[in-house]
Parts: structure tokens; sequence; C-alpha cells
């Protein structure tokens, strides 16, 4: 029979310890930080995004894993990413302690071309502060990351973009500036950006083609068209940055992909992971509570990490990450069948005592099952033949030193122990 393959762009994970070990690492971190961990359903109602993240955006129009119910009306997905299923848990549980500083972690699914770093079924951590209105907050957050990248991560070499949209009526006219610049270029912009124009216009600096990439030079940024109180705060969050002595650069092209974010937008990307650079990503996101029938409106602000990648940066200094070490393994070998029921006690008592024990139960040769207890790393062996049985003994060899001696059964743990 021919072989079921993997969905294409999801992975089997083998091993999971580097996925654990970040996990563990930044739940630790969070709760210095006073985050609560929470969980969100991965099946969500389409309509939940279509109205947070905008009908014209790549992930809407083109990346939802869309399940087709009997009525139409009602259409669920698999959630493309937290942020939106965070605020829609927020209003839905009635929450009214603020601000809600929560983070969850598990798989998001986007319809892309399967690259490395990425990925249709990849996973994130998403952390939110929802109802915050200072931007100051968004300083903490930023520090809080660049604090675990730095500290708990040890990488070396990444850089924070950062760039500030403005509120929504500063948005309003500077996507009128910016309209008025691309209709002056007529056709010498690509397909995809003559589109983006009419659809999504802050998505043409996303750009990849060089010849708009040149022509975006000229354009105007939107931080030339800040109203009052956003210049204030662009520059308080630059200042608080620099205060707490994180490093930025400011790209005023930096738009993000999602419609619901103004204000700050922030990237961390990393040169180890080509073109899919980006290894976690967020910004504020005042209006998104309100778009999603939330009665009062509640600034918030909140960023996303990329899983995989993240697991890409570590995996080429992995040696050097304090990784948690295994327990000491015990091989437990009967060397016959008729010592099988002796080996699942001794192993059980083991195993009762907290010891880490692998049973071999296969009936190979001693030859055999050293060298399997050599492979796994095995740091003692525990032979049972027909004398040990017998003599209600156990001979245990340390595999390190290669010493080997001969044990009451009923003294095992004790001498383990030692
Ligand atoms: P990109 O520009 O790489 O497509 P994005 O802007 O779509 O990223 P976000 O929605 O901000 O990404 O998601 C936050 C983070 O999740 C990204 O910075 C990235 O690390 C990770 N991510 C996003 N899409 C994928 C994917 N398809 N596979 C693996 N990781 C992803
Ligand atoms: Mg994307």
């Amino acid at each position: 029979m021919s072989k079921v393959s993997r969905v294409k762009g999801t992975q089997d994970f083998l091993d999971l310890e580097l996925y654990n070990f970040i996990i563990d690492k930044v739940r630790d971190h969070l709760l210095v930080y006073y985050f609560t961990e929470i969980a969100t359903p991965i099946l969500e109602h389409t309509a939940l995004f279509t109205r947070s993240l905008g009908e014209h955006t790549d992930v809407v129009s083109k990346e939802m894993f869309t399940i087709t119910t009997e009525h139409d009306d009602n259409l669920i997905c698999l959630r493309p990413e937290a942020t939106a299923s965070i605020a829609r848990a927020f209003i839905e549980n009635s929450v009214t302690t603020t601000p809600w500083k929560v983070f969850t972690h598990g798989p998001m699914f986007r319809h892309e071309r399967p690259q490395r770093g990425r990925y249709r079924e990849f996973h994130q951590v998403d952390m939110e502060i929802i109802g915050s209105k200072s931007v100051a907050q968004d300083v903490h957050l930023i520090k809080m990351l660049d604090r675990l990248f730095h500290e708990q991560f040890q990488i070396q070499e990444y850089a924070l973009l950062i760039n500030f949209l403005g509120c929504a009526s500063d948005r309003v006219s500077y996507e009128v500036g910016l309209k008025k610049f691309l209709d002056s270029l007529g056709d010498a912009l690509c397909d995809t950006c003559l589109v983006r124009k009419e659809k999504n216009i802050l998505r043409i600096f996303d750009c990849k083609n060089p010849t708009c990439q040149s022509l975006y030079l000229d354009a105007p940024y939107i931080t030339e068209s800040l109203c009052s109180q956003c210049v204030g705060e662009w520059q308080q969050m630059q200042d608080q940055l620099s205060l707490l002595s994180v490093s930025f650069v400011c790209k005023p092209t930096l738009v993000r992909g999602l419609d619901y974010y103004n204000k700050t937008v922030f990237e961390f990307v990393s040169n180890a992971l080509g073109a899919q650079s980006a290894f976690c990503a967020g910004g504020r996101y005042d209006g998104l509570v309100g778009l999603i029938g939330g009665k009062e409106s509640h600034p918030s602000v909140g960023a996303a990490l990329g899983v995989e990648r993240l697991m890409i940066i570590l995996e080429s200094f992995r040696n050097e990450l304090q990784l948690p070490t295994l327990p000491v393994l015990h091989a437990m070998m009967p060397l016959s069948e008729k010592q099988q029921s002796l080996a699942l006690l001794l192993a059980d008592l083991l195993q009762a005592a907290g010891f880490a024990v692998e049973l071999f139960l296969e009936g190979d040769s001693l030859k055999s099952m050293m060298r399997k207890a050599n492979k796994m790393g095995a740091g003692y062996c525990l032979l049972l033949g027909d004398d040990e049985q017998q003599e209600n003994m156990v001979t245990v060899k340390n595999m390190v030193n290669g010493a080997e001696n001969r044990v009451p059964q009923v003294d095992v743990v004790k001498h383990l122990k030692l």
C-alpha cells in the first residue's frame, strides 16, 4: 500500500527538547513580569479574523485554513494567529481587571508557500497586554522581550526594528498623501503594489521588487505626519528604550501585515534566518477589542514569537545552551525470558523510587542489550540471570567506570542512591 505522508508545510517533531526548553524559559520569564498563562481554542469563527486582521491582508485573503460547515454564514477556521482570539476571550469572559496580561502558546495555521522557517502549521508564543494605553507599557514589553532573547536565550546577534504608525486619524491623512505619491509614479509599480495601493496601501513597503523599493526611497513616511500627541509618544518610546539600554533601529517602512496595528510596531530580526528574518513581532492595537464587539475601548499591546524560527537560531549554538539534563538511565536486563517477571518487579521498585529505568523485554542477547544500553547512554546496567535469580541478587554494572557489584535485590534502591 502506498504510504500516507505529512500534510504539506507541517512537521513531525521527533525531539522536543529544544521546543520545550523554549516554552519553559519563556514561561519562567513571563511569570517574572506577572503574565498569566491561558489557552484559547484552535478553532475560531472565520469572522473573528476577517473583522480584526482585515479582509485585504495576506493572512485573511490568501492564507486561511477555512472549514466549510453546512451554514455558510458560520464558517470556522484553524486560527492563523492568537491576538484576535485573546481579545475575543477578554470580551467573551467579561474580564474586568485590566491591564490583562496573558500569554499562550500553540499551533497556528497559514496556507503559505512552505520554506525554511515558514510552515503551514507553526507555533507561536503569544503575549498580550489588554487594556493599557501608556506607551511606557510598550517599552516595558519590548524590554522584556529584549531581556528574554539576550539573557535567557543568549542570542548575540539580532536587531530590534521599530516604527510608529500613529493614531487612526494620522493614518487616514497619511494614506491620502501616500496614495498621491504612488499615483504620481503611474505604472512604474509592480502588479502587487498596484493592487495594494487600492486595497491595503501601507503594505506596498513590504514589496520585494527592487524597482519598487528604489521608488519608495522618496515616499513620505508615516512618522512625518503624526499628530502632536503621537509625536510626543513616539519620542517617549525612543527615549525610554534608550533609558533601559535597549538597542533599536527606527525603520520608517516597517508596517506589519495586519490591519489592527496602530502606533508602536516592532520586529526582532536575525541574519541567521535568511529571508524569513523576523522571529518575534508585535505592536499596539488600540482598536481591536472594539472591532470585535467590545463595548468600551481597550487599548492594547502585544507580541508573537515564532517558535520554529527561534529554534533555528538556537540550533546553531545548541551545545552552549543549558538544556535540562536527562536523569541517569538504568538499563534493566533479564538474560532470559525466565527473569522477565523479576525484571518487571525490580524495574517497578526502582521507578517507584524515582529512578529512570529502561526495561529490555525483547529477548536480545546480552551483547546486543549492552550495545543498546551504550547507545542510550545508560549510567548503569542491571543484569538478571539464572544465578542472580536463584540468589535473590542483581548485578549492577557502572557503565562509566566498568565496576560490577552483586547486590541483594532488596538493597538495590539503597545501593543506587549511594
Ligand atoms: P512574515 O513576515 O515572516 O510572514 P508575519 O508578519 O506574517 O511574518 P506575524 O503574524 O507577526 O508574522 O507572526 C509573528 C511571528 O510568527 C513571526 O515573526 C514569525 O517568527 C512567526 N511566523 C509567522 N508566520 C510563520 C510561518 N508561516 N511559519 C513559521 N513561523 C511563522
Ligand atoms: Mg506572513
